[in-house]
Formats: structure tokens, sequence, C-alpha cells
């Protein structure tokens, strides 16, 4: 039977934001990590409000422990969209949640944003989680090498949110996990300052959860803290269950090994880059020297939210040339919005993502054009129709409105 043996959480608003708008949650065997986003504290509003509907607990019912995890984040995110909608001052609020249940036999994980979770086993480090974000998407549509993504100017913008619209596609998984296994939760905060490798270094070496909290933030405000920082880690022990053997009594250290090469934690990183990476690096991972008979691990069942699995099984019977005509579909069907001008000058809204594949292929599609000339807004609002900024389809509109009703106040 696994239980949480020690967990450490810690949240740091960085060197240069002025607020914090990560929340977390460690209640096990419930944990998770928000990061919201909004304007004018919305983001705290909104990350808090996915954290407070977690603490209510899994809903009772006879679904499986994902499908009533999914459920939860599901009710955060009408919460959510319910307050964005009757506060004016949180509109457009967002957020998102990553949430690990650590089970009597297994970790269940729901999942929408690109905070992460990763596990540590033997020395190596696995992401369990995979980024709803513009990069990764690119990643795996193979216009981007991962490791052009970690360094893409655009790698914080995300593709699905809690609480931007009324319902959300929910990614949930269920792992198998053991005796001695370390889990780490974070915000991109720390993923975009510090690269995996130093991450699995800094936990590898501490000597306890609360050391390798403290460094992972660290490290992350001294490459610069751009962004709140938020860490949780937890260590699963196995104990016994009503029916299993000897209760499990060996102590361990924070991944149960020494510091690994950072060669090997690369090949793993580069090997749970790939699809189906994940169970091949579970296989291939040696055993440890203190469990000499450990069964070999499941690989984890994955499921995709429907919407997904479709688009993917679209993407792969209509071959190539479809699938560069079905990206940009793709792409419209997310639920981000961007104001911007187009050919003839004319403010205009559009749907998707302000950017342009290589073949000039768009991710975006027009969705209307206001009748306000950019020429015809004074200088000092031009930026809002111009800088490209990711909104909510309400927000998009709202700020058209603004424009053409000349409200919008100079920045
Ligand atoms: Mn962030």
């Amino acid at each position: 039977m696994l239980r949480v043996a020690k967990h450490f959480e810690r949240t740091d608003t960085g060197r240069q934001r002025r607020a914090n708008e990560d929340s977390y949650l460690a209640r096990s065997p419930l944990f998770a990590v928000a990061d919201g986003m909004g304007g004018a504290q919305a983001g705290e509003v909104a990350s808090r409000t996915a954290v407070e509907v977690l603490q209510e607990g899994l809903p009772d019912g006879s679904g499986s422990i994902e499908e009533r995890l999914a459920g939860l984040v599901r009710e955060a995110n009408a919460r959510i969209h319910d307050l964005s909608r009757s506060h004016e001052e949180h509109a457009g609020m967002g957020t998102t949640l990553t949430a690990a249940y650590v089970g009597e036999d297994e970790l269940t994980v729901a999942h929408v944003g690109d905070s992460r979770l990763y596990l540590f086993r033997d020395g190596r480090l696995e992401r369990l989680s995979r980024d709803h974000s513009l990069v990764e998407e690119l990643v795996r549509e193979g216009k981007l090498t991962p490791e052009e993504a970690e360094e893409h100017p655009q790698r914080s913008i995300i593709t699905r949110a809690l609480g931007v619209e009324a319902s959300v596609m929910v990614d949930t998984a269920t792992h198998q996990v053991r005796d001695g296994d370390v889990l780490l939760l974070c915000s991109d905060g720390l993923t975009s300052m510090i690269h995996e490798p130093r991450v699995a270094e800094i936990v590898a070496r501490a000597a306890s959860l609360e050391e390798a909290g403290r460094e992972l933030v660290e490290a992350a405000n001294a490459a610069g803290g751009r962004d709140n920082i938020t860490v949780v880690l937890l260590r699963i022990e196995e104990v016994a269950g009503p029916d299993a053997g000897p209760p499990a009594t060996e102590q361990s250290t924070v991944t149960g090994v020494a510091a690994p090469r950072v060669a090997a934690v690369r090949a793993a990183v580069a090997r749970a880059g790939t699809r189906g990476g994940e169970a091949q690096a579970r296989r291939r991972g040696p055993a440890s020297p203190r469990r000499p008979v450990e069964p070999e691990a499941r690989p984890p069942r994955r499921r995709r939210a429907p919407r997904t699995r479709t688009a993917l099984k679209v993407l792969a019977v209509t071959g190539v040339i479809l699938a560069l005509v079905a990206i940009p579909g793709y792409f419209a069907s997310q639920t981000v919005y961007f104001v911007g001008v187009d050919a003839d000058g004319f403010v205009t809204l559009y749907r998707g993502m302000p950017y342009d594949l290589p073949g000039g292929i768009h991710v975006y599609t027009k969705n209307f054009e206001s009748g306000v000339a950019l020429d015809a807004l004074p200088a000092r609002v031009r930026t809002t129709a111009t800088e490209h900024k990711l909104r909510s389809h309400d927000d998009a509109v709202d700020l058209i409105r603004q424009l053409e009703r000349g409200q919008v106040a100079g920045q």
C-alpha cells in the first residue's frame, strides 16, 4: 500500500514579479500546483480557487479515481469561469492546474496547462506531464526540437487553462509508483529558469526534501527569477496494507541513490521526451541495489481527453498533406484569441496563436474585422492592437469595443 512518507512545499514570488499568482495544495493524498494568470490579482484568485475546489476532495461516486479527479478539476474550471463572468475585475482570468493523487496502489494525475509533474527514481528524472503550451505542440508536430523549445521566447504561452471557457479538456493518467519514489510538482517559474538536468542534480544531491525544495527555488532565483516559483515535493513509501507482505523498513535518502551522472539524466530526459519513452525509460532503469527483486514497472496508462485523441487520430490518418491543412484548424480550435491588424490596416479579432509556421502556415483564423483603422487610433493606444497579447474571447471582444469607442487608456 502506498503512502506519502514526507512532503515539502514552497512558493516564492521570484525576483521580478510584484505578486505571487501561484497556489499549491499539499494535503495527503492530494497534491497540486496552480499558476494563475490575469491582471489585477485575478491570477491569484484563479489559482487559489482551483486549490480550494481540490481541497473539497474527490467527489463520491462509482467512477475511477481518474474520472473523479477529472470531475473535480472540471468543477474548479466551472467555479473560476463563473467568478470571471460575475466579477468584471476578474474577466479573462485563468490558471494551470497539475494535481497528483496518491492512491492505495497507484498515482493518479490530472493536468491542464504547463505546470509539471516529475518523477525521480533511481537517480533519474522523468517528466510525467505534457505541457499544454505552444512550444510543446510545435515539438509534437515536429516543428521545433525539444532543445529549441526550451529556449523559445514564447515558451510560456499556454494553449489550455482552467477558467477561460465554460468547459475544459483535462488530461488524466495513472502511474505505477513505488517505495522511495520522489515526485515534484512545479510551476514554470522553476523549469523556465533552470534546465531539467540541473533540477535532477539538485534533488539527487539534497539530503532531504526540504533542502531540495529550498535549493530549487534558490537556483531559479539565481538564474533570474523572472516568474513566481512553486515546488511541491513528496516521497512515496510502501507500507503493509490489509493483505500485504512484511512492511518496508528501509530508510531512503531523497531519491534513494547517490547523485547521478548528468549524462545519464540527460539520456533519461531525452527518452522521456519521446512518445512511449516513459515506459521505455522505466523498463531500462536499473533496479535499485537495495531492492534486487523489483518487479518490472508497468508502463503508465495514459488517457487523453476525447477531443485531443480524436484530433490526433485525424492527423494520423489524413497523412502529411492533409495534416498540414489540419494544423491551423487544430490551433484555431484552441480557446485563445488575440487582437491584431489585418492587411487592410483594420483592427481585427483573431482566434488562435499569433504565429506562422514554416511554409507560411497560419495558426490563427480571422474572426472579425472591426471598423477601426490602426491609423485612426491615438498613438498611445496603438500598441494594444499590435502587441498580440493572448486573451479570452470576451476579453478580446471587449478590447475591440473599447477601441471602437475610444475608451482605452494609454499605457
Ligand atoms: Mn508561471
